[in-house]
């Protein structure tokens, strides 16, 4: 597995790649990867003759200072990890690599109010942050293939988004959420989770099939929104919110139910925030 550090070098080599005509498939990550990141992995493997990882902690997709300061980081066993798989190149690149002008953005790319809603509303300026630094990357690799994973189900939607809104020539990919045995949604933030939080954690995926349920039995959208509420609000966890949306606007749902539904949902498990989403209905 090839390893780069410096944009300069990646570029040498993925010139070489380009002019072998070999198609690139790219998955950015954060970093501190399980088996989620590795089916993104393993599907770029599949699709294309290279593909290359990212490992880059964004600090401005960060709106809590002490989040970035205690996002997991191990960079040793990301790279065990990919190499077991067979990830061709890897790319950890430093803040002053992919900033060297400062943080500060002056992308403009119209998000069609994608970005104001659920994870937009609670952490405001995430999505800024995570257009500005895909945005970057893809400008430095120029993948044809883009994989983002669906756990992130509002995020992949703004990558979307913007790629159609500045024409860039590539398709992005979305691979289905990875789940622990008991359905946790796997998350590099769930080794911070306490041990007895961690044995409930379960509780966001059960209240999403249950949601499912609810909706092909004829509940409205408002009345699931609130038994799920509820049903979030158990000692030690507290639900931000809970959306069943349209599947691609994110508007909610009103009377007459659209052909994409998704329940979408974030809560405060003790100290750990955990996102997670279910296609309803597609
Ligand atoms: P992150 O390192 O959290 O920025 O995630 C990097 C990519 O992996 C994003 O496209 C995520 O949506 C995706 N991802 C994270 N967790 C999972 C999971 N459990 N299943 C599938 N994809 C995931």
């Amino acid at each position: 597995m090839y390893l780069f550090r410096r944009i300069a070098d990646l570029q040498v080599f993925l010139k070489t790649e380009r002019v072998n005509n070999r198609a690139l498939g790219f998955v950015p990550t954060m970093g501190a990867l399980h088996a989620g990141h590795l089916s993104l992995i393993q599907q770029a493997l599949a699709q294309n003759e290279i593909t290359l990882a990212s490992i880059f902690v964004n600090p401005t997709q960060f709106n809590d200072a002490s989040d970035l300061k205690k996002y997991p980081r191990t960079p040793g066993k990301d790279l065990e990890k990919l190499a077991a798989v067979g990830c061709t190149a890897v790319f950890l690149p430093e803040v002053a690599d992919i900033y060297p002008d400062g943080t500060d953005s002056n992308l403009s790319v119209d998000l069609g109010g994608l970005d104001t809603k659920m994870e937009g509303a609670k952490r405001p300026g995430h999505f800024d942050g995570v257009v500005q630094v895909v945005h970057r990357l893809l400008t430095i690799i120029e993948p044809q293939n883009l994989y983002m994973g669906q756990k992130d189900y509002q995020q992949q939607l703004i990558i979307r988004r913007m790629v159609e809104q500045l024409n860039l020539p590539l398709n992005v990919c979305t691979v289905p959420t990875k789940r622990e045995d008991d359905g946790l949604a796997m998350s590099s933030r769930n080794v911070l989770l306490e041990p007895d939080i961690r044995s409930q954690a379960t509780l966001l995926y059960h209240t999403l099939l249950e949601a499912k349920n609810r909706l092909t039995d004829g509940h409205t959208a408002t009345k699931i929104e609130q038994w799920a509420m509820d049903q979030l609000s158990q000692p030690g966890f507290r639900p931000e919110y809970f959306s069943i949306i349209n599947g691609k606007t994110l508007e909610p749902i009103t009377t007459s139910l659209p052909e994409h539904i998704v329940a979408c949902t974030a809560v405060w498990a003790g100290a750990v925030r955990l996102i997670d989403n279910m296609i309803l209905r597609q």
